[in-house]
């Protein structure tokens, strides 16, 4: 049988800001109707890697930023493809069909807001025997917040990161209480490297 070229090749992909390497060695390959999905501890450059796969320039950033603030200025919320270039209104029907075969909407519990009603996924019966929320007993597990984090509050746009009391000073990126502040795209992590603002 005649093997079908991938369409999408990575081989080797290495990424450095500075001196500091921030990926080395990544390589796979994407064949027709195939998902891929990247998996590391948060931190470990996953977006990085996609962003630098999928071709997000600072252009596409700006026009989404743009396009967020005239929805802000025109009292608009509402959801806007600024990416057009590469996706299509529809999205990508393949992975839309593979997706809701295997998932179905559940209420999931977000870190610092609560429980939101249809926000999360779970596994359809068939694939029953692969949910790990079956199989072990998972229940129990709680995540414990800092007391002093405030990250619901910056997540739902109540605060600026630089309204909590510890940012920047009991809370870095390099000793950070909550999760905004751990990945660089984080809020919190964002407002420290670039702008570090006093509380208002
Ligand atoms: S600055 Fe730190 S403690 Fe404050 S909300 Fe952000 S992550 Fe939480």
């Amino acid at each position: 049988m005649k093997q079908e070229s991938p369409l999408l090749q990575v081989a080797n992909l290495a990424i450095a800001i500075g001196k500091e390497e921030i990926i080395r060695g990544v390589s796979f390959t994407l064949g027709k109707g195939e998902i891929g999905c990247l998996l590391g501890p948060s931190g470990c450059g996953k977006t990085t890697a996609l962003r630098c796969i999928a071709g997000f320039e600072p252009l596409d950033v700006l026009e989404g930023i743009r396009r967020a603030i005239h929805q802000l200025e025109e009292g608009r919320a509402e959801l806007e493809n600024a990416y057009p270039r590469a996706v299509s209104p529809d999205g990508n029907t393949v992975a839309q069909g593979v997706v809701d075969e295997v998932f179905t909407t559940c209420d999931r519990a977000w870190r610092g807001i609560g429980v939101i009603p249809d926000s999360g996924w779970r596994l359809r019966e068939p694939y029953a025997a692969f949910d790990a929320e079956l199989r072990f007993d998972v229940g129990g597990i709680v995540t414990t917040e800092s007391a002093e984090c405030r990250a619901g509050d910056v997540l739902q746009g109540w605060i600026t990161p630089a309204q909590c009391a510890a940012f920047g000073q009991r809370c870095t990126p390099r000793s950070p209480l909550g999760a905004p502040m751990v990945s660089s795209e984080g809020a919190c992590a964002a407002y420290y490297q670039f702008r570090r603002l006093a509380p208002a």
